[in-house]
Parts: C-alpha cells; sequence; structure tokens
C-alpha cells in the first residue's frame, strides 16, 4: 500500500462535524446532569453505559484499528460485523475513511501529509484535523486495498443509519425495558460517544505529546501507562509507532491493554486467528538501540575523554543481553511448534523445551538488568 493521494484535506470547513463535536459534550453533560438531578438515577442504565462504553471503544482499537487498519490479526465475520456496528457508534465515521487516514498518519507520520500532525499543535491532531471537509479516493490502490471486505464496503454505505441505530436507538430501546429511555439515550447513547471521542481522540494528541520513548526517538509517539488505561491499551503508543501491526501494544502481561487481552480471548475461542506479534529478539534490539544512543550522546558531550570505553564496554553488555534474547526467543519458536504435542513421549521432551525456555528468559532478564545498570552508572556519572 503505497498511495499518499488517497485521503486529503480539502480547504473547506465541515460544519455538520464542527456543530457535532462542539455541540455533543454540552448537550451531554447538560442532559446528564438534569438526568441525575431530577431523580431519574437508575444503576441499569449505568451499567448499560459501561457495556456500550466498553463495546464502542474496543471495536474502535481491536476492530478499526488493530483489526482493519493494521491487519494485526484475521478476524471471522461475525466478529468483522460487530466491530464494525458498534465502532459505527464510535461516531468516528466508517472503518474506510477511518483506516485510509490512519495507514496515512503512520506513514507520513509528524510531516504535513499526517492528517493529525502533532507539530500542527495540540488541538489540531486532538480534532482540530476534522473541522475541514476531507476526500477519499476509494479507488486508489491503498482504497481499494482497504475496501476489499464486503462487510467494511456495506458499512461505509450505510454508516448513518447504522451509527444512528447502534449509538443512539439501541441504548434508548434497552433502557426502555426498565422505563429509563431517557437515561438510555443521554448516558449510554450520547455520553459514551463524547467520551469515547475524547479518548480515541487522546491517541493522536496526548500520546504524541507525552510519556516516554523507550524503541525510538525518530518519531513523536510515546508510550504512557496513565494513558493506556483510559485508551484500552494504546497508551504505548511509542511501541506501536516501532511495531504497528503487532496485536498488542502493551507487551509485559502487566501492561494495561484490555484490547489485547479482548484478542487472546477471542483466539482462544477460535473467532479469530493468526495473531502477529514481534519476536522478543527485535523487540530487546530496538530498545537497546535506543539506550545506546541516548547514553552515547550524554556521554560523549559531558565526558568526551571517557565516551570511547563507555561505548566499547556498554556495547559488549549489550551484545550478551541480545544473545540471550536471541537463545529466548528460539526456544519460544520451539516450544510453540510443540506444545500441542499429546503423545507421552512428546510430553517429556515439550517439559525439557519448556524448562530450557524458562531459564533463557531469566538469563536475558539477568543480562538485561546488567546493562541497563551499567548505562544508568554512564549518566550518573556524566551527570556528576
Ligand atoms: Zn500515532
Ligand atoms: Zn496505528
Amino acid at each position: 500500500m503505497s498511495d499518499n493521494s488517497a485521503c486529503a484535506e480539502t480547504p473547506k470547513f465541515s460544519w455538520p462535524t464542527i456543530a457535532f463535536l462542539v455541540l455533543t459534550p454540552p448537550l451531554a453533560l447538560a442532559g446528564i446532569s438534569y438526568w441525575f438531578y431530577a431523580g431519574m438515577f437508575n444503576w441499569a442504565t449505568l451499567v448499560l453505559f459501561l457495556v456500550m462504553w466498553t463495546a464502542v471503544g474496543i471495536s474502535t482499537t481491536a476492530g478499526y484499528h488493530r483489526l482493519f487498519t493494521h491487519r494485526a490479526y484475521e478476524a471471522s465475520w461475525p466478529v468483522r460485523l460487530f466491530f464494525l456496528c458498534f465502532g459505527a457508534a464510535s461516531w468516528e465515521h466508517s472503518a474506510w475513511r477511518w483506516t485510509m487516514d490512519h495507514h496515512k498518519h503512520h506513514r507520513y507520520v509528524d510531516t504535513e501529509r499526517d492528517p493529525y500532525n502533532i507539530k500542527q499543535g495540540f488541538w489540531h491532531a486532538h480534532l482540530g484535523w476534522l473541522f475541514k471537509e476531507r476526500e477519499y479516493d476509494h479507488a486508489s490502490p491503498l482504497g481499494v486495498e482497504y475496501g476489499k471486505d464486503a462487510l467494511v464496503r456495506f458499512q461505509h454505505k450505510f454508516y448513518y443509519p447504522i451509527a444512528i441505530a447502534f449509538a443512539f436507538l439501541l441504548p434508548t430501546c434497552i433502557a426502555a425495558l426498565w422505563g429509563d429511555a431517557f437515561g438510555g439515550f443521554i448516558l449510554a447513547g450520547l455520553g459514551v460517544v463524547v467520551i469515547n471521542h475524547h479518548f480515541t481522540f487522546s491517541i493522536n494528541s496526548f500520546c504524541h505529546w507525552l510519556g516516554r520513548q523507550p524503541y525510538s526517538d525518530k518519531h513523536s509517539a510515546r508510550d504512557s501507562h496513565f494513558l493506556a488505561f483510559f485508551n484500552y491499551g494504546e497508551g504505548y503508543h511509542n511501541y506501536h509507532h516501532e511495531f504497528p501491526n503487532d496485536y498488542r501494544n502493551g507487551i509485559r502481561w502487566y501492561h494495561w491493554d484490555p484490547t489485547k487481552w479482548l484478542i487472546r480471548i477471542l483466539h482462544s475461542l477460535k473467532l479469530v486467528k493468526n495473531l502477529k506479534s514481534v519476536s522478543a529478539e527485535l523487540i530487546v534490539k530496538r530498545k537497546i538501540a535506543m539506550q545506546q544512543k541516548r547514553m552515547q550522546n550524554i556521554v560523549v558531550n559531558k565526558i568526551p575523554s571517557f565516551a570511547a570505553m563507555a561505548e566499547q564496554m556498554s556495547n559488549l553488555a549489550a551484545e550478551h543481553a541480545l544473545s540471550a534474547a536471541r537463545r529466548w526467543s528460539e526456544l519460544k519458536k520451539e516450544y510453540a511448534a510443540l506444545k500441542f504435542q499429546k503423545t507421552a513421549a512428546m510430553r517429556a521432551q515439550v517439559q525439557e523445551v519448556r524448562e530450557r525456555m524458562k531459564s533463557a528468559r531469566r538469563e536475558f532478564e539477568l543480562l538485561f538488568e546488567r546493562y541497563a545498570n551499567l548505562n544508568k552508572g554512564f549518566l550518573k556519572m556524566a551527570a556528576a
């Protein structure tokens, strides 16, 4: 996919979009306050709000983002249909449009061609970019590629009826079952649209502005545990820009990434397949390269006489950590290929590979810690 003119901004303002983005937050706030203070509060409606919020939010991250744009896994049609229906309820336009914009964001990040270029300012990246009308060439190579799925084309064609039905009619009708149609509309409908808008928009604004850059500083994307908590794991954005086809954004087990957990659950239910993930070795390589660059820049500037020796020692420690990561990665692959063997003879072999994999991981962690501590020591010396 190489076409870069498939979607672009036009000079015309999109007044319906501006009105929607400007008016929905105060309307939702006023309506929810009225619902609450007029004594209409209902626990069932609150639960419905949480369910709708999750369904809509995760359809944007697991569906629009990781599935339809980055093809980080393959999904069966019921899963795709669910993501397209509830993704439409996010009021972020059709998946076909969304994917083309997001593809362009990755390809031209931080440049004028990036639709949500952070260099044009925080508010432009957050929502200002939506204020101008955009044009899409769905017949371009990029458009054709992203429109291959008949369900995606269907959702694009009937976007507004689907969005109205799933964002507003559905929660209103469900809450009407317990006599709170107004609460269903205002809290689980409009409230979800507004909250979800700003949490999703935060990926383009805050996640290119606040946080750490452990994998690369060649672009503005940043990792933040705090932001990941609010946007279903998309806060590990520095990682994501380095490895966009990985179905995970938070790679450690304790990283808050509900989108990754949902994809894993769907995988165990055999509803999705071919999950793509980057090897531990490649991740470590990128992380070490970034640390080396940072350390060398500081040490060369502060203690130039020591820079050559620091570089040599650091390179050696990095090489040890990397070769341990390589061994761990190979054993992981070996174990993944063997683990479903059921025969008694194979079971012993599987167990043995598992143990070797575990000890390779421990060895890597130890060597990586040594490497990181060595670098920290050099940085301290440079700061002294
Ligand atoms: Zn980004
Ligand atoms: Zn992305």
